[in-house]
């Protein structure tokens, strides 16, 4: 990568403070002058933008919800007109409306630069064959990471509208793939279907991996780095925020270094609103600094991590947040324990067979939470459909959730059709909760 992102990366964190400041200005008279939703709410909480002069006082300025940004569908939130927009994506949504943004050509190319930074951190160079299996869409995970590898000046292959699991597999093979990017899910679903199309790890040439878009585990990232012989690394964005990119692990893998050139990052309580101290769990807040299509100003994620105290031993300068362990709005809360839907997901993600689809459904028996995992026999799995195979898949999912989560559930087969058209794209379990109607 250039100098100058080095530079930026190992910033005394006083000098990067200021410039942080410096952009938070531009932003704010930015918002201020072209989203009404932002003059109306700078306005209502009686803020003047030559005021905010220190990261102190932007804990004075209002937040940004999704709610917010819902409201403004299609374009109201936008900074710059139809004219200056080079891209637009768009967040599915399971309730209501997608969120959509735009990008100017300027933050496209930011975008690209920190996505490369970002894959550079992981180890990935113009040397590699990248291979991304993230689906090309609307979704920003696939475009962002592919301009992003191509910035980075490696081989791309956009291989995940290609065919199967089995043909993704091929090409990793064939094309000799050595960094896959990715869901978890996705990458644990190639895993397994490596292994029953009787490849070995040592027939490929994958070295590294870099996996975002949905919480995933300790376990889970011991599983690919055995399955597939490498390193793997997380990453973390969202497409309010810009996409991949935002944040993700250098070769330490002790936390993901935000990239706060562009972002300022805070955590706040969700429920008082407070700003939390480095090393307490609680909210992501962003604020973006350099963005001019689809600027937000705390916009607060949903997702729960912490700020990682002290120094990196890699010498960046810019703070680590904690792995996202799941959504402060999500937790589900059953039999006494509490847990998020991403665990059961990754439960059934375990075992062998199983499409990675799942939808969780929760109800009131006789006055006793009840849940109801439904899943599906993966079309690529071998998997021999007969009572009593299906039977012993039953109960070894539900052992497994018991296990892990310490509540009982009852598992139900789906066809796999269903599921992908109700996850709409996702890689994230359906939760339907019949408890609150
Ligand atoms: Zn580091």
């Amino acid at each position: 990568m250039s100098i100058d992102n080095r530079t930026s990366e190992t910033m005394p964190r006083d000098e990067l403070a200021q410039l942080q400041i410096e952009k938070l200005q531009t932003t704010l008279n930015r918002v201020y002058r072209n989203v009404a939703f932002y003059k109306h709410a700078l306005d209502a909480s009686k803020i003047v933008i030559e005021n905010i002069r220190s990261l102190r006082d932007m804990q004075r300025l209002p937040f940004t919800t999704r709610e917010d940004l819902r409201t403004s569908y299609p374009y109201d939130m936008f900074a710059l007109p139809l004219r200056d927009i080079v891209r637009i994506h768009a967040s599915s949504g399971s309730t209501g409306r997608p969120i959509v943004v735009g990008y100017s050509r300027n933050d496209v190319a930011h975008w690209s630069s920190l996505v490369a930074r970002q894959l550079a951190w992981a180890g990935i160079t113009e040397h590699d064959v990248v291979q991304i299996g993230f689906s090309y869409s609307l979704f920003t995970g696939g475009l962002g990471f592919h301009f992003g590898a191509e910035h980075l000046g490696a081989s791309v292959i956009p291989a995940s509208t290609h065919g199967n699991l089995r043909d993704q597999v091929t090409i990793m093979k064939d094309f000799k793939t050595s960094a896959l990017i990715c869901a978890p899910s996705t990458a644990l679903a190639l895993a397994r279907t490596m292994t029953s199309m009787g490849t070995r790890p040592g027939e490929l040439h994958l070295k590294r991996g870099v996996f975002g878009s949905e919480p995933w585990s300790e376990s889970v990232r011991a599983e690919l780095e055995s399955t597939f012989g490498i390193t793997a690394y997380d990453s973390y964005g969202m497409s309010e925020v810009m996409g991949p990119g935002v944040s993700g692990e250098c070769e330490k893998r002790n936390g993901l270094h935000v990239s706060e050139d562009h972002f300022i990052v805070e955590v706040i309580n969700p429920t008082t609103l407070e700003p939390l101290p480095a090393g307490e769990e609680g909210e992501l807040v962003f604020t973006t600094i350099t963005k001019e299509a689809f600027p937000l100003i705390r916009y607060r994620t949903g997702d729960r991590a912490r700020l990682i105290p002290g120094d990196c031993g890699c010498g960046r300068t810019f703070v680590r947040m904690s792995r996202v362990g799941g959504r402060t709005d999500d937790m589900i809360s059953l039999q006494g324990e509490k847990f998020f839907p991403g665990q059961v997901f990754e439960t059934v993600l375990s075992v062998a067979g199983l499409a990675p689809l799942c939808r969780i459904t929760l109800d009131k028996r006789d006055d006793v939470d009840v849940m109801e995992v439904g899943v599906a026999i993966s079309s690529d799995s071998d998997y021999i459909d007969e009572m009593k195979a299906l039977q012993k898949l039953r109960s070894t999912i539900r052992e497994r959730i018991e296990n892990v989560l310490g509540v009982d559930a009852t598992v139900t087969f789906v066809e796999e059709a269903r599921l992908q058209n109700e996850a709409r794209g996702r890689k994230q379990p359906v939760v339907v909760d019949k408890r609150k109607t």
